[in-house]
């Protein structure tokens, strides 16, 4: 059996063995409740989770104290859209603005704020993924409380001038907020330098475990609370914290941020080994930004005319490689992705867009494999085909 190429990191990643090693003792050794302060097992919890939340707040650019943990991204985003609707919403500002391209984390909270009464406008994007600055100053209202904008696509790599966009929801009023799950660990985020207010993370993209994530909010802005219960996380997100997780993620971010300028070199290469193969190969399109500076290093998006991703990926498993036809929660569904109709994929074309999108593990080796193994897919495939 040949060895997995696991090229699916948008996905989710491996637990790095040092971040493992991180998380063990706080399983059988200490093991205590970090809100049980008066014995040594429960003060050693506490202790541990003040030093994760110092060590999470160096490597982000922010204070401790902005830092709440959550159970992973989709509740980050969750409590940052709804807390802060709710909250503007007392100040009379019931309009929302974010981008037609956000995962269904944002999305589907939307929906549900909707379904409350609030208006949202969801702004387009160009051919390569990004909002406009233009189309955001002119949505922009007296009432609106929030804008949300992606940091970077998880489909298509697209890293947003979020920097920019804050600056102009700030000139009139509004808190912003962005989902930056694919961005942190991934290229340089700097929270207080940037001037957000609310930011999600998630620890299972930056070789962290699954099931653990942080909202950032800056001191000063207030969303309501989310989870109602006990008085962790200052008393705005109640649930005991998952300690070992939470370490796991702090030491994942750590070893993230320090080897960043070299692994996105690295990722750089092979992304741009393969798409150097592919567009050699026939009515190929590449999705997103065509300036790679503006492109998550990992992540490359095709398309191949004529040939199903379904059927693509059923022969690349076959070849040992992990792939996406787009997010990960959107697979298993037929409907094309509402990332690449966005950018003005046509359904036939965006039913063909396979996402490849590497991690620390993969080497220049396995570029060249999944190469190969493409050549004979999409070949196999189109050979096939009632449509090429
Ligand atoms: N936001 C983005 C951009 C993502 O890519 C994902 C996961 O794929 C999420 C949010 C959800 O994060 P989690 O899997 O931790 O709930």
């Amino acid at each position: 059996m040949n060895r997995i190429i696991y090229a699916d990191n948008a996905a989710t990643t491996p637990v790095l063995p040092e971040v493992l090693q991180a998380m063990t003792p706080f399983y059988c050794e200490s093991y205590g409740n970090p809100s049980s302060i008066f014995y040594s097992v429960g003060a050693d919890a506490r202790r541990a989770l003040d030093e994760a939340r110092r060590s999470m707040a160096d490597s982000l650019g922010c204070l401790p104290e902005e830092v709440y943990f959550t159970s992973c991204g989709t509740e980050a985003d969750n409590w940052a859209l709804k807390g802060a609707a709710r909250r503007m919403a007392r100040q009379g500002k019931k309009h929302l603005i974010t981008s037609s391209i956000e995962h269904h984390a944002v999305l589907h909270s939307m929906k549900a704020l909707e379904r409350e009464g609030f208006e949202v406008t969801y702004l387009p994007v160009d051919g390569q993924g990004f909002v406009r600055p233009r189309d955001l100053e002119d949505a922009l209202r007296p009432d609106t409380g929030l804008v949300s904008i992606m940091f970077a696509n998880n489909e298509i790599g697209t890293i947003e001038p979020v920097e920019q966009l804050c600056a102009i929801a700030h000139s009139h009023g509004a808190w912003f907020h962005t989902d930056a799950v694919q961005a942190v660990g991934a290229v340089p985020v700097r929270f207080g330098q940037m001037g957000f207010d609310l930011l999600s993370l998630s620890a299972h993209k930056f070789n962290g475990p699954k099931g653990v994530g942080a909202l950032l909010v800056r001191k000063g802005v207030l969303p309501d609370v989310f989870l109602d219960g006990g008085g962790q996380e200052r008393g705005r997100r109640a649930g005991t914290e998952n300690l070992a997780g939470i370490a796991g993620m702090a030491k994942a971010l750590e070893l993230a941020v320090t080897g960043m300028e070299e692994k996105s070199r690295r990722l750089a290469a092979l992304r741009d080994t393969v798409q150097r193969h592919v567009q050699a190969m026939e009515q190929v399109k590449v999705n997103g930004p065509e300036d790679p500076a503006f492109r998550l290093p990992g992540t490359l998006n095709v398309s191949f005319a004529g040939a199903e991703s379904e059927s693509i990926l059923l022969f690349l498993d076959m070849a040992g490689i992990c792939a996406s036809s787009g997010s990960a929660c959107a697979s298993g569904s037929l409907d094309p992705s509402h990332v690449l109709l966005a950018i003005g994929l046509s359904h036939a074309l965006a039913n063909c867009s396979l996402r490849l999108s590497f991690g620390v593990q993969n080497t220049p080796e396995d570029a060249q494999a999944i190469c190969r193994a493409l050549d004979s897919a999409v070949a196999e495939v189109r050979r096939r085909s009632a449509i090429w």
